[in-house]
C-alpha cells in the first residue's frame, strides 16, 4: 500500500480489518499491550469494546466531526453491550462493573472516536449519581432509560461566572410548596439541548459548597431553554450549549440526597469522570503511537524508512513509555475509587493531570512524525489531537488537579 494512505481516515488501515490486526496480533507482544495485567473477564470486554470501537465507530469519526452529528444510534448500539449505565447497579439497568473495568471499556471504546466516548463517559457519570444518591422512586424512573440510553444525560455545574471555582456558582433554587424555582444559566454543558435528563447543581442555600443542592429535571420542563450549539475544536460529535433556567418548576421529590449535599455529590460524580475522561485520552494515545509507528515504517526519507532513525525510534520509545505509565496510574486510581481509599480523591486528581498532559504530548508527537500529513483531516491522528486537548480543561483543569493533589499532601 502506498505510504500517504497508510493512516487515512477512511483507509484499510483506519477501523477496517488491518486497523484490528495491529491490536497486538503481532509476532511479538506488544509492551504497550492494554491487555496485559487484566483478567479473562476484564480482557473478553475489552475485545468487545475494541471490535465497537473498530467497526462502529472508527470509520465514522471523521465524518462525525467535520458534519458535527451526534451519533444516538451508535451510542444505543454500545449501551446493548452495557456501556450505558457501566457501573451503575444492575437491578435499575446497569452491568454493575467496577471503575477499573469502565476505565478499561473508555480507553478501548476512545480508540475509535475520542469524543463519543467522552459523552458516553458524562452520561455514565450522571447515571451512576442518580444510582447512588437517587431515592427509589428517582433510580427506578430515570436509569433504566439511561443506562439502554433510550435517554441521554447532561451534568451541569460550570456557569458563565463559575469554573474553576465551582461551590462559587449562582443559579438560584428557592423553594416554593413542593417544587424548587430555578433561575440562572450553566454554560459548556455537554449534550445540552439534546439530552433529555439533566443533573444540575443549584444553591438553595447561603454562599459556598455547603448551600448547593443536586436537581435532576427533564428535557420539556417550562422555564427550561439552552443557548446555541458552540462552535469548537474538537469534541465536535457532541453538542456543546448553555442551559437556562428561567422560573423554571422541579419538584422537590427531583432532589438527590439532602439539601446541602449537592456540591458533594457533584464532585463524587467527577472522581469517576476524572478516572473516565483520563481514560479516553489512553485510547487517543495508543491509537496515535500505532498510527506513528505504521507511519514511521512505510515513509521513506534520505533514502531510508523513518523506521530507521534513532531520533525518531528513541521519541517513539519515549511516547510507549509515559503511555504505559500513564495507564498504571490510571488503573491505580481506579482501584483505589473502587476501593474507597481516603487517597483516592488525590490519586483520581493526579491519575487525571498526568495521563491528559501526557497523552496530549503522545498524541501530539505522533502529528509531528506524519510532518505535514499529520496536519491534514484526512489523517486520524489530528483528530486525536485536537479531541483530548480539552481534557486538560474540563472535569476540573489540570490546575486545579495540582491545587486538589497539594491540599492532600500539606494536609496529610
Ligand atoms: C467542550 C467542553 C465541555 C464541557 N462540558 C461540561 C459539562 O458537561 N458540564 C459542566 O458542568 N462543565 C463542562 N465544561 C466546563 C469545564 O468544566 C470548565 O471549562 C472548566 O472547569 C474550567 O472553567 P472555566 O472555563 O470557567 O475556566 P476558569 O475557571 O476561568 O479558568 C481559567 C484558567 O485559569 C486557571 N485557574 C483558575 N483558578 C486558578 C487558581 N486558583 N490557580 C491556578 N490556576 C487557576 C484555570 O486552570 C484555567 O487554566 C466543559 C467545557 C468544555 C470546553
Amino acid at each position: 500500500m502506498a505510504w500517504r494512505s497508510c493512516c487515512r481516515l477512511g483507509s484499510p488501515l483506519w477501523g477496517g480489518p488491518g486497523w484490528r490486526r495491529a491490536w497486538g496480533r503481532r509476532s511479538v507482544a506488544s509492551c504497550i499491550d492494554p491487555s496485559v495485567g487484566l483478567t479473562e473477564e476484564q480482557k473478553e470486554f475489552q475485545k468487545v469494546a475494541f471490535d465497537f470501537a473498530a467497526k462502529e465507530m472508527a470509520p465514522h469519526m471523521a465524518e462525525w466531526d467535520e458534519k458535527e452529528i451526534f451519533p444516538v444510534d451508535t451510542m444505543r448500539k454500545a449501551a446493548q453491550l452495557g456501556f450505558g449505565g457501566i457501573y451503575v447497579r444492575p437491578e435499575v439497568g446497569g452491568s454493575g462493573l467496577s471503575r477499573l473495568d469502565t476505565s478499561i471499556i473508555f480507553e478501548a471504546l476512545s480508540t475509535g472516536c475520542v469524543s463519543t466516548t467522552a459523552y458516553i463517559s458524562i452520561h455514565n457519570m450522571c447515571a451512576w449519581m442518580i444510582d447512588t444518591f437517587g431515592t427509589e422512586e428517582l433510580r427506578r424512573r430515570f436509569c433504566p432509560p439511561l443506562c439502554s440510553m433510550e435517554k441521554l444525560a447532561s451534568y451541569c455545574l460550570t456557569e458563565p461566572g463559575s469554573g474553576s471555582d465551582a461551590a462559587s456558582l449562582l443559579t438560584s433554587a428557592k423553594r416554593k410548596g413542593d417544587a424548587y424555582i430555578l433561575n440562572g444559566s450553566k454554560a459548556f454543558i455537554s449534550g445540552g439541548g439534546d439530552a433529555d435528563v439533566y443533573v444540575v447543581m443549584v444553591r438553595t442555600g447561603g454562599p459556598g459548597p455547603k448551600g448547593i443542592s443536586c436537581l435532576v429535571l427533564e428535557k420539556g420542563t417550562p422555564g427550561l431553554s439552552f443557548g446555541k450549539k458552540e462552535k469548537k475544536v474538537g469534541w465536535n460529535s457532541q453538542p456543546t450549549r448553555a442551559v437556562i433556567f428561567e422560573d423554571c418548576a422541579v419538584p422537590v421529590a427531583n432532589r438527590l440526597g439532602e439539601e446541602g449535599q449537592g456540591f458533594n455529590i457533584a464532585m463524587k460524580g467527577l472522581n469517576g469522570g476524572r478516572i473516565n475522561i483520563a481514560s479516553c485520552s489512553l485510547g487517543a494515545a495508543h491509537a496515535s503511537v500505532l498510527l506513528a509507528r505504521d507511519h514511521l515504517n512505510v515513509r521513506k526519507q534520505f533514502g531510508e524508512l523513518l523506521a530507521n532513525n534513532q531520533y525518531l525510534q528513541f521519541r517513539l520509545a519515549e511516547m510507549a513509555t509515559s503511555l504505559v505509565a500513564a495507564r498504571l496510574m490510571v488503573r491505580n486510581a481506579a482501584r483505589a475509587l473502587q476501593e474507597g481509599r481516603e487517597d483516592a480523591v488525590a490519586l483520581c486528581s493526579m491519575a487525571k493531570l498526568f495521563a491528559t498532559d501526557e497523552c496530549f504530548t503522545i498524541c501530539n508527537q505522533a502529528l509531528q512524525m506524519h510532518g505535514g500529513y499529520g496536519y491534514l483531516k484526512d489523517y486520524a491522528v489530528q483528530q486525536f489531537v485536537r479531541d483530548i486537548r480539552v481534557h486538560q480543561i474540563l472535569e476540573g483543569t489540570n490546575e486545579v488537579m495540582r491545587m486538589i493533589v497539594a491540599r492532600n499532601l500539606l494536609e496529610a
